[in-house]
């Protein structure tokens, strides 16, 4: 069996093509497929019109999420929820063409690879990718995990990395990150990643900064090093400072100025405020873990038994 997962939200315009086009790519190398529908939360037709189409394609399953989780959260419910031995993760707005799942699927069933990721030659929207590219690079550097760059949830995996992807139960996730975290054999297949087929895109600036932080604060400790090390510099810095103004005051060469003072309040205020951010990053993460709260909540869930 084979499982496909597409998250949804608010995407009306693209149920019908997405359908029709995700099922035609899959039938091209099996007929034993599910493909699991993640609705979440959307406050459009865009349930009515996942029903709609299930009552022609048996092999459609929706999972109507109980309100917006955000897509990380959409993805884990499919993947948990997945039966195929294997399972792939693909966006809901055709950006991520699912003619290529039949190359994924043949690199996973007859290449020996345990996980094959999309990763994109270059996309043809021009929205954000310059903050994109960096952030990936980035990551790359920065978390230690090698060939992430610009691979994104568009992948495909075997029973045994599922299973292994399933098992990291934290709650703010990032999923290629995980997914590169697991280990296990990583083929990459290139692509050029289409423009959204209509619609605005539902990551929206805001979501897509914070889909970065929880990349960038759970892979690594660069940030704390960061403070680290400017830290270390400031302390250096003022210490030397500090002898001169001593030695100063003590020959009584001149009056100190107020001007220093002020500016060394200043900065030193100004850099323990973004270390104090960033140690709040770090405890507002442990609090959301130790919370423990469940990554998403099932509303109903429209499978073969269901009416
Ligand atoms: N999505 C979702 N929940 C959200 C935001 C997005 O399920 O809160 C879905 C969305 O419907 C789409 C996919 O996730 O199928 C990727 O979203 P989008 O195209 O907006 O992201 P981008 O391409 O900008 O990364
Ligand atoms: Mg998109």
């Amino acid at each position: 069996m084979f499982s496909l997962i597409i998250p949804v939200y608010n995407e009306e315009d693209m149920i019908d093509e997405l359908a029709a086009r995700s099922i035609k790519a899959v039938e091209s190398f099996t007929s034993n497929y599910e493909i699991l529908f993640i609705n979440d939360g959307s406050t459009d037709s865009t349930l009515s019109k996942l029903i709609e189409v299930r009552k022609y394609h048996s092999r459609i399953k929706i999972v109507d999420l109980s309100k917006n989780f955000g897509h990380q959260a959409a993805f884990t419910a499919g993947l948990e929820m997945a039966l195929g031995n294997f399972v792939a993760m693909m966006d809901g707005d055709l950006q991520d063409p699912p003619e290529l799942l039949a190359e994924m699927h043949r690199m996973i069933s007859q290449e020996g690879f345990d996980i094959v990721s999309g990763k994109r030659k270059g996309r043809k929207g021009k929205r954000l990718r310059l903050a994109t590219n960096l952030f990936h690079i980035f990551f790359k550097h920065i978390a230690g995990i090698d060939e992430m760059e610009n691979s994104g949830n568009f992948s495909m995996m075997n029973r045994a990395s599922v299973n292994a992807l399933v098992q990291m139960k934290e709650s703010i996730r990032y999923l290629p990150g995980m997914r590169s975290f697991i280990g296990f054999k990583q083929g990459y297949i290139e692509y050029m990643r289409d423009d959204r087929m209509s619609g605005e895109p539902k990551m929206t600036l805001g979501k897509l900064i914070v889909l970065g932080a929880d990349a960038i604060f759970s892979f690594s400790k660069f940030p704390i090093k960061v403070c680290l090390f400017l830290g270390t510099i400031g302390t250096i810095v003022f210490f030397i400072a500090g002898m001169y103004a001593l030695v100063d005051k003590l020959f009584g060469w001149s009056v100190l100025g107020w001007s220093s003072t002020v500016l060394s309040i200043y900065f030193l205020g100004s850099i323990q405020l973004i270390f104090l951010g960033v140690v709040g990053e770090y405890v507002y993460r442990i609090y959301k873990e130790s919370q423990n709260r469940p990554i998403y909540l099932v509303k109903k869930f429209y499978d073969a038994e269901t009416e």
